[in-house]
């Protein structure tokens, strides 16, 4: 049985950087249970006014197979050179089924993962996407307390992750295989829509030009899109994690972005607009799971679904009679 620690315990050992207690901590956000869930809250709220405002929070995401844990792998190490306290987590959409994570197997990080300037958490399993990202949101929180100041957020570039992990980053990175025009049609605009910057990945060897060529063809594509509010253009450019190129080249752009950002005052705008919904998603979640658990609710359900099934109830007769008894 696990020794019970008062909320000081976490909120003492984050302001400290204790990374042990960050990973209890994290735990505790990541239980299901209720005594957890609650002292997650009171360390959560105890280390809020101490979170400095200062991280940069970017989002990586990519196909299976583009590269994406060996670029965080070159990118981690180049950033904890420069003396930042990196921290990597992770959205995986498919940890749900499988029990595992993108990040769960640590060699294919090797390096980073005995860095220690660098803290790696792979993603939580076994709970809906909406339940990962709101964990996610929270370890975020609890890593900067900790002082950590580049939070880097890997997800898999399939389904609704991308949207989710958008939704709490400063910068959005969109990883791209050069050589794959067939894949900028199949590629979900949408995606390429979220992302501040492109970076084409193995631009190394035989693959130079390639990339090259890639780089200009997919600046072309972007240059259809319709610009963004902010007036970002989002670059594209070239990296190889395999040598190191263009990787310096990728983190100058983003501290350009949020120099920029900042400035402007659209940084902070950005991540109040971010907290909001946020807040919103909470609330509607939290009161659908009380209307829903309501006593007898089940059985209602059932009835009015089969008079609706039926047709001798309309829809809007059948949410009145829930919503009003
Ligand atoms: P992920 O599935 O997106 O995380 O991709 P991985 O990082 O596992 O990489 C997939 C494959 O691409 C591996 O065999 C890597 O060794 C290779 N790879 C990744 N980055 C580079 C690179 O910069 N250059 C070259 N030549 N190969 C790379």
């Amino acid at each position: 049985m696990r020794q019970r620690q008062p909320p000081s315990y976490y909120i003492n050992g984050l302001r400290a950087g204790d990374r042990l207690v960050l990973s209890r901590a994290i735990t505790l956000v990541e239980s299901q249970l209720p005594s957890d869930q609650l002292l997650a809250r009171q360390v959560l709220e105890g280390v809020l006014p101490h979170i400095p405002q200062t991280s940069v929070r970017v989002g990586i995401t990519g196909v299976p197979g583009v590269g994406k844990s060996t670029f965080i792998e070159t990118f981690g190490t180049y950033l904890t050179g420069l003396g930042k306290q990196l921290a990597v987590l992770a959205i995986d959409p498919t940890s749900q089924r499988s029990g595992g994570s993108i990040l769960g197997d640590k060699t294919r990080m090797e390096s980073l993962s005995m860095d220690p300037r660098a803290y790696i958490r792979p993603s939580p399993a076994g709970d809906s996407l909406g339940g990962v990202a709101h964990r996610t949101r929270e370890t975020m929180l609890l890593c900067e307390a900790a002082g950590f100041d580049v939070i880097l957020i890997e997800t898999v570039g399939v389904g609704q992750s991308e949207t989710l992990v958008h939704g709490m980053v400063d910068f959005f990175l969109l990883l791209m295989l050069a050589g794959a025009g067939d894949e900028l049609q199949g590629m979900k605009r949408g995606i390429m829509e979220l992302a501040d910057a492109l970076a084409i990945t193995k631009a190394d060897g035989d693959n130079t030009n390639a990339a090259k060529r890639a780089r200009v063809e997919y600046q072309n594509a972007l240059h259809l899109f319709p610009p963004t509010g902010s007036g970002w253009q989002p670059p594209v450019l070239t990296c190889s994690a395999l040598t190191g190129t263009g990787i310096g080249g990728v983190w100058a752009m983003i501290e350009r972005h949020q120099t920029i950002f900042q400035q402007s005052g659209e940084r902070l705008r950005h991540r109040q607009t971010q907290s909001l919904d946020w807040f919103r998603t909470l609330l509607r979640q939290q009161i659908e799971q009380q209307f829903f658990s309501q006593s007898g609710m089940a059985e209602r359900l059932e009835q009015l679904e089969s008079q609706v099934r039926l047709g001798t109830l309309l829809p809007t007769q059948a949410v009145d009679q829930l919503i009003r008894p």
